[in-house]
């Protein structure tokens, strides 16, 4: 993504004709209305009725044009797709509104005593000095209003000076007065497209902001799941689909705090095949697998209740961790995890104590109430495993 520093010449161009005619249009019409009542009230003693409204009719005529091109042009975006052609619409318009108003001055200015005569012309200089706030971000346009309005009238003057001495003074103010009028557009319209600029740059940045935000959004939600699916991997076993030691040691820890604030039970089985050594000798190493994948399943089967754990703690042995459960429900769970196997009826014509796969479970239970190290836990479910080993395997040993 790269970031624009400045703005377009044709993109400034069209937002510099729609400020002026977004926020001109109506000024500069207000402007002329002014003006235009101003004058006819100045000149109703000179004047008839009728022609005097028909010069305010026409200009109105005139400056409503002028307006509803420029509300067209903003409606049909005609100022992006055709900025030259507005432009020089705009442009025309603004000359005639000028020539509008020089030529009032030039014509009834015969007619007039001196005093209404700069009356007048205070009105044409009030006209152009308020455009030059709403007008000037198209300096043209101001430009060629001010000209069309003002110089026409300065020319007279001093081509007429002698007719009028005060004439020559005029004529020289106003030219003055254009002069430092065009002088201020400058500055005043050099601020506005810096204006321009930053605002654009400023909606360019919040936009790109705002997609730079989206895609780390989608980063780190793609983070979190891959994060989520490493942690899956990292504590599942392959062969079984169980949780593993790893996923067993991080929950007894937590299982064993949880004990601890609340005074609770926490039991751990740990479950060993019976002579798996011979039953891999006897049907082959695969066959084995088969025999983990099917008590892996029996063991899920066996842990219904929320918070319990069935993992394999490695090789052949297995583990459950039963938060809650007391010594008897531990127990009444290593049962029926042994009738599960015994029903799943896996032959194993190799065992010593059974006609099929059978297993041996040490039972731990215990109300913690220091940090127990969850080694120590399971090391201690192993001795009971091991008396279940000794005491002739297939059964069930509680610490
Ligand atoms: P007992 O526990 O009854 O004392 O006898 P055992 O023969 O089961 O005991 P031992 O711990 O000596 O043997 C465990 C065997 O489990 C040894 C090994 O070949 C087998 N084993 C361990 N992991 C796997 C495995 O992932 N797949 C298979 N097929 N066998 C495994
Ligand atoms: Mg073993
Ligand atoms: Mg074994």
């Amino acid at each position: 993504m790269i970031y624009l520093r400045n703005i377009p010449d044709d993109e400034l161009f069209s937002a510099q004709l729609e400020l002026l005619m977004q926020h001109g249009r109506i000024a500069s019409m207000m402007a002329n209305l002014i003006g235009a009542i101003a004058a006819m009230a100045l000149l109703w003693p000179y004047f008839e009725p009728q022609s005097l409204l028909l010069w305010g009719f026409g200009l109105m005529i005139l400056l409503l044009l002028r307006s509803l091109y420029m509300s067209g042009a903003l409606a049909d975006r005609r100022y992006v797709s055709r900025p030259k052609r507005v432009f020089w619409l705009l442009i025309l318009g603004s000359a005639v509104t000028g020539l509008a108003w020089s030529g009032t001055y030039i014509y009834v200015g015969q007619f007039l005593p001196p005093t209404l005569q700069y009356l007048l012309l205070l009105i044409v200089v009030m006209i152009s000095a308020i455009s030059l706030a709403v007008m000037v971000v198209v300096r043209e346009y101001f430009l060629v209003f001010v000209f069309s309005a003002l110089w026409p009238i300065a020319w007279w003057c001093l081509a007429h000076f002698w007719d009028q001495p005060h004439n020559l003074l005029l004529g020289i103010l106003l030219l003055a007065l254009t002069g430092l009028l065009v002088a201020a557009s400058n500055g005043i319209h050099d601020t506005f497209r810096r204006m321009l600029s930053l605002n654009w740059q400023q909606e360019a940045m919040a936009r790109e902001l705002g997609q730079i935000t989206n895609s780390l959004r989608d980063r780190n939600l793609q983070l979190q799941e891959a994060r989520r699916q490493l942690t899956d991997l990292a504590n599942i076993d392959e062969l079984t689909g169980l949780g593993n030691r790893r996923l067993v040691n991080q929950t007894l820890r937590e299982e064993v705090n949880r004990a601890r604030r609340s005074h609770g039970w926490l039991s751990v089985v740990l479950i060993d095949v019976d002579f798996f050594k011979k039953y891999n000798d006897t049907y082959g190493h695969p066959a084995g697998d088969e025999v983990l994948r099917r008590i892996g399943d029996i063991m899920q089967r066996a842990t219904a209740r929320a918070g319990e754990v069935a993992a394999r703690y490695g090789g052949e042995e297995f583990i459950l961790v039963l938060p809650g459960a007391k010594a008897a429900d531990a127990l009444r769970t290593a049962e029926r995890l042994k009738r599960l196997v015994y029903e799943e009826n896996i032959p194993h014509s190799a065992s010593e104590v059974s006609d099929r796969i059978s297993i041996s479970q040490g039972v731990l239970s215990i109300m913690p109430d220091e940090d127990v190290d969850p080694g120590v836990l399971v090391d201690r479910a192993d001795a009971a495993l091991y008396t279940a080993k000794r005491e002739g395997r297939d059964q069930i040993a509680v610490v």
